[in-house]
């Protein structure tokens, strides 16, 4: 009975959204009480948005529990802190000390100041039983471990964790150790005429948004480049043309802005017909032939 209602909700909760109906499916048959989420920092080294945090907040009948204790220093930094991190702060921290609802039925831990060092294999040696996580401090901004270590149990392990750049060939001035072209305003340090943009350039950081603002802002410095001398436009280079050969030599399928506007439409079809916004198409394959079509 307990199941079939929690199947009713998930899929009430979820259904106006672009989630994908298998998704929805095995969603919705989930008996998860528990979630923790592991942060080797602190709290205020989150990296989530205050949206994204009000929703985790917000969920029904789902408690969020935080361990004051992490919180000790907080409040006396926060004062300072530019406005949208400070109302961020404020949010986090006021939930951390607020009694959790009591009728609760599901649990989301934020945790702090913990590393996973070692997942642990159940007796089959087929499932994952814990996680056995590093207990850190905090030292000039980075996560330094103390020591002491902790098991914390668990039936499901996400990873969230860790993305670096890679050199796409030779030539290109990189930082191996932070993953990023080394550039300034997204222009290759002495190759002119080669930029950057995204988190090639500026390492993992932010979101979409971001991310775009930063390509307008390369797009932008190309285009004062050209006006002002920086890139020679006497010399005739082949542009799209010539990459697209390239890809097409190496026998890959290369997908344009009206090739991908064809996988959202059909994407918006199909998610229409459900009540969706989109029902997204999960194969690359099926994707691939879309574009195509
Ligand atoms: C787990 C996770 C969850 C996230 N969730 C969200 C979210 O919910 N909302 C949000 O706004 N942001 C989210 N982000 C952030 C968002 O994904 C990034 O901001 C964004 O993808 C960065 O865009 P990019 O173009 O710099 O890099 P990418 O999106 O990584 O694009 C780089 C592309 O270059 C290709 N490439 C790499 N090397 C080569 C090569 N040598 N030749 C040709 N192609 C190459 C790659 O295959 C890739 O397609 C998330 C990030 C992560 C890691």
């Amino acid at each position: 009975m307990e199941n079939n209602e929690s199947v009713r909700e998930a899929k009430f909760f979820f259904q106006s959204t672009d989630i994908t109906e298998h998704s929805l499916e095995v969603l919705s048959r989930s008996r998860l009480k528990e979630v923790i989420m592991i942060g080797r920092r602190g709290p205020l080294n989150v990296a989530f948005t205050i949206k994204e945090f009000r929703e985790m907040i917000k969920l029904p009948e789902c408690k969020t529990v935080m361990d004051p204790a992490a919180f000790e220093g907080v409040k006396e930094v926060i004062e300072g802190l530019p406005r949208p991190r400070r109302r961020l702060m404020e949010l986090v921290t006021k939930t951390a000390f607020e009694a959790p609802p009591a009728d609760a039925k599901r649990t989301f831990q934020p945790m702090f100041l913990r590393s996973p060092i070692e997942f642990l294999k159940d007796s089959t040696g087929d499932s994952v039983s814990g996680v056995k996580l590093a207990v850190n401090s905090i030292v000039d901004d980075r996560a330094v471990p103390t020591g002491a270590e902790e098991t914390l149990k668990c039936g499901l392990v996400l990873r969230s964790i860790g993305y670096k750049g890679i050199k796409a060939g030779p030539g290109i001035p990189f930082d191996e150790d932070r993953g990023i072209v080394r550039n300034m305003n997204g222009q290759a340090e002495g190759m002119k005429g080669v930029y950057c943009s995204g988190w090639v350039g500026t390492g993992p950081v932010g979101v979409i948004l971001s991310t775009m603002n930063n390509a307008f802002a390369v797009g932008h410095t190309i285009v004062q480049h050209m006006e002002t001398g920086v890139i020679d436009l006497a010399v005739s280079k082949s542009g799209y043309e010539a990459i697209s050969q390239v890809i097409a030599n190496k026998g890959i399928q290369s997908v344009s802005f009206s090739d991908w506007e064809k996988i959202d439409a059909k994407e918006k079809r199909k998610g229409k017909e459900v009540g969706k916004p989109r029902e997204k198409i999960t194969s690359i394959a099926e994707m691939l032939q879309v574009a195509a079509s």
